[in-house]
């Protein structure tokens, strides 16, 4: 029919263009390294990001496309690269400096990155993987002298003008940004994000009811701009022209509870891990903190324990908000903020809701299936989680291989084990992965049995996640020994090592006579959990 409305494209330039048009004097803040802090404008970060879009083209000759990799704490810089590369039609590619040096040579290679903007204070990293991969150009971001063989990332700027970037419009349908995932099993996988994706998901995320964040907002995000897209806030936040805060590398409990402080933040997210940190300076410190600025702390990437709710709550007055989300999904899925529904229920029954995962944000369907099917929203059938919609991805960046973790029907199979109630209240009661997450990263139980099984002393090695105060979940190895043989804890673990990043090795190895395994000759891990998930450390 004619006389429809017009084709607006929702992308990331009109994000940058409504920050930068209406919210000028509104402040982006940065903790440097050194721990001086670091202050400009919307005003200023705008014509910055243009600069750098220019640069890449001009300077360095990218093009529509072409994969711009990031290796950087959570700063201005990084922002300015989080929209500037996208406003060029470039792709940024945000790398997760926790992964070992070969998992980044991988992702560096298999996502094609052609230049890699990195922090100097993460070089002897940056070292250690660069020389696998097709990186054309290495820039350096911060304070000190230039790394060898590496732009200065202010000189990239200061060689191209704003007004060098061409008008024209940003296919909305176009790629914006890719992160890749470890939370499945095998080679971690690349979601991809179009510029449409990223502006809904924004504008979703801002809403009330979802992650309720506006104008009058300064939000802190601890979640790293490396893992998830920091759960969307840089582009949230530049739509919305919220002041904005950036931790840089000091992301222990006493440096955040005085940025709070100090920037008046309103509103913050991160991983559990996080949470416990700073709960427990406050409950040690009560009256050294004034957190008074602070409305909402979102909690995600793992499930927010109650008692965790209920202690911020009752004893300093911070409200936590419950997100759940995925590489895959932007990442926001869900979000428990009670609906009328459970306000109206007793304060008890409104703690257990806020634990579980929420309902689902508009343009975001969800359903579970069951060995029989679909399973009903009973509250007590449970299924895998499958998802639809605006922002889940359709496919990993070239891997049909796995093309499985999506139905004929095109839902996205989450691994993640649910029941749903009556009013789309999800509650995940377990992963179907087989996977361990620590502090909100994942560790790969099958890549450690694999390993720990090439010890010549090893018969059979099964790693599973323990549940843990501080990490929520710890792996813990069960290893049978080849008749005759001989190890310790140690040794696995020292054998492990040259292979995987520190904070993988299992803190615990026990060793059995055998295990479980089920008819069809796997690891039976639900009954290695129940048997060790509760017993303490004796063996190492
Ligand atoms: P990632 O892609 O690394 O963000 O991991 C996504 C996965 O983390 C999900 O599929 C869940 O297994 C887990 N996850 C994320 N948020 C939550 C949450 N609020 N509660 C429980 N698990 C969560």
């Amino acid at each position: 029919m004619d006389g429809l409305n017009m084709d607006y494209q929702l992308n990331v330039p009109a994000i940058l263009r409504r920050g930068e048009q209406l919210f000028g004097d509104k402040e982006i803040v940065t903790r440097l390294p050194d721990r001086a802090w670091h202050r400009y404008t919307y005003a200023d970060f705008a014509p910055r990001a243009k600069r750098l879009a220019a640069a890449l083209r001009n300077e360095l000759g990218l093009g529509d496309g072409d994969r711009v990799a990031t290796l950087c704490w959570n700063h201005f810089q990084h922002l300015e690269a989080y929209i500037g590369v996208p406003t060029g039609g470039m792709v940024t590619h945000t790398l997760n400096l926790r992964l070992h040096a070969d998992d980044l040579t991988y992702i560096a290679t298999h996502a094609g990155d052609r230049v890699l903007i990195a922090d100097k204070v993460l070089w002897p990293l940056c070292e250690s993987f660069v020389g696998g991969c097709g990186f054309e150009h290495l820039v350096a971001v911060g304070e000190g002298p230039t790394p060898e063989g590496a732009i200065e990332y202010e000189d990239l700027l200061a060689s191209a003008e704003p007004t060098d970037l061409p008008e024209r419009e940003i296919d909305e349908r176009s790629a914006a940004a890719m992160c890749f995932t470890s939370g499945t099993t095998g080679l971690p996988k690349g979601a991809v994000y179009s510029h449409r994706a990223i502006a809904v998901h924004s504008l979703a995320s801002a809403m009330a009811g979802v992650l309720s964040v506006t104008e009058k907002d300064t939000v802190l995000p601890v979640v790293p701009m490396f893992h998830a897209n920091a759960w969307g806030f840089p582009f949230t936040c530049t739509l919305v022209g919220a002041k904005q805060v950036f931790p840089g590398p000091f992301l222990d409990p006493e440096s955040l509870l005085e940025a709070f402080e100090q920037e008046r933040v309103t509103v913050t997210a991160g991983v559990p891990t996080i949470w416990m940190g700073i709960l427990g300076e406050l409950d040690a410190n009560p009256d050294k903190h004034d957190v008074s600025s602070i409305r909402c702390m979102i909690v995600g990437g793992s499930a927010a324990p109650q008692a965790m709710i209920e202690a911020f709550e009752k004893r300093h007055g911070l409200r936590i908000t419950h997100a759940w989300g995925m590489t895959e999904t932007c990442p926001l899925g869900s979000v428990s903020d009670p609906t009328s529904r459970e306000l109206a229920l007793s304060e008890e029954e409104q703690y257990r809701y806020r634990a579980k995962q929420g309902i689902p944000a508009p343009f975001f369907e969800i359903r579970a299936r069951g060995a029989e099917g679909l399973v009903p929203w009973d509250g007590g059938s449970m299924g895998e989680l499958e998802v639809r919609g605006v922002w889940v991805s359709s496919a990993y960046h070239d891997a049909p291989e796995s093309a499985d973790r999506w139905t004929d029907d095109g839902w996205f199979k989450t691994g993640d084990v649910v029941t749903i109630e009556p009013h789309g209240y999800i509650e995940i009661q377990d992963r179907a992965k087989d996977l361990v997450k620590s502090g909100g990263e994942w560790i790969s139980s099958v890549a450690l049995e694999n390993a720990l099984m090439g010890h010549p002393a090893v018969a059979e090695a099964a790693v599973i996640a323990v549940p843990d105060a501080k990490w929520q979940e710890r792996p813990l190895a069960v290893v049978v020994l080849k008749p005759g043989a001989s190890s310790t804890a140690d040794e696995l673990r020292e054998h492990l090592a040259p292979h995987f990043a520190k904070w993988w090795l299992p803190d615990r190895v026990e060793f059995v006579e055998e295990i479980p395994k089920t008819a069809v000759g796997k690891f039976r891990k639900t009954a290695l959990r129940e048997q060790f998930a509760a017993q303490p450390a004796e063996t190492v």
